[in-house]
């Protein structure tokens, strides 16, 4: 990827592994393939800074200064949230990481560059829990969506659920949260979000991308989690990014792999999960 090619005083700032700058011109490159939807591209009046995450990986984030400084306190934590991901899921799959923040309500986990939206919580003293907590889930997609991703858009289930669950192990000790207390909590959602958009496995044309594959897969990860334990849990996700690097998956691979990687059938909890119009017991 070459370009793009910009005003004095602006940058031009994409995914990938940055390349260089000469002149006005910004160069990335990436040596894993990436799925389109995973692309991002900005053009402005940027800021840049650079900081070294676990193992020496190179971080750069990109800033509006003036506008994005409060944000930047909780980019610039990045560092300790990698560190935290390799811990549990394995190595971070990409040569380089990164954040840019834009005008949006939203955040993205486009590859080695993670859009931020400058949204704000309903009470400012909720920014930083909010931002980390979003910035924690865009990183964890790196593991479960990008270097792994879905073969199509039924298996979204399969990026949310783990980005989902991910968010609430990192939020809710922080967050003084029990297990018991959060699976009630989704539980209620669960049975909410089935009623009203349906179950998560096929989503509708008409409510994609819906909190349906956020929450209810989260929470087959949970039950999944709680029948085998930590250890073999965490040693399952690893394996499943290790063993499926830079590829795309969809349900019966992952069924396949949890059967054969725990030695237990785990084919009608999954399926029950992702197809039931109830929330599963
Ligand atoms: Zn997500």
């Amino acid at each position: 990827l070459t370009g793009p090619i910009v005003g004095p005083g602006w940058a031009g700032i994409a995914g990938g592994t940055p390349a260089g700058q000469s002149g006005n011109t910004y160069r990335y490159t990436t040596s894993d393939p990436m799925a389109s939807y995973l692309a991002t591209l900005a053009v402005g009046k940027y800021q840049k800074e650079t900081a070294t995450g676990p193992h020496g990986l190179p971080l750069t984030y990109w800033y509006r200064p003036g506008k994005d400084d409060a944000m930047m306190k909780v980019i610039r934590k990045s560092p300790q949230y990698l560190e935290w991901l390799e811990a549990k899921f394995g190595p971070y799959p990409f040569p380089s990481a990164g954040v840019v923040i834009v005008p949006s309500e939203s955040a993205m986990e486009t590859q080695q560059m993670v859009t931020m939206g400058d949204f704000k919580a309903a009470k400012a003293s909720d920014n930083e829990n909010l931002w980390e907590d979003v910035l924690v889930h865009e990183y964890a997609h790196h593991w479960f969506g990008d270097t792994v991703s879905p073969t199509n858009w039924n298996d979204v289930w399969l990026n949310e659920g783990w980005a989902t669950y991910i968010e609430a192990l990192w939020s809710n000790p922080r967050d003084k949260i029990s297990d018991k207390v959060w699976e009630t909590w989704a539980r209620g959602r669960d049975a909410k979000l089935r009623k009203e958009v349906g179950p998560p496995g096929k989503p509708r044309a008409d409510s994609f991308a819906e909190s349906n594959v956020y929450i209810c897969p989260a929470l087959m990860l949970h039950q999944i989690r709680k029948q085998i334990g930590d250890q073999a849990f965490f040693d399952l996700a690893k394996a499943w990014v290790a063993s499926n690097r830079n590829t795309v998956r969809d349900r019966a691979a992952f069924i396949a792999f949890v059967n054969t990687h725990t030695g237990k059938d785990f084919t009608q909890l999954i399926n029950t999960w992702l197809d039931s119009p109830t929330t599963p017991k």
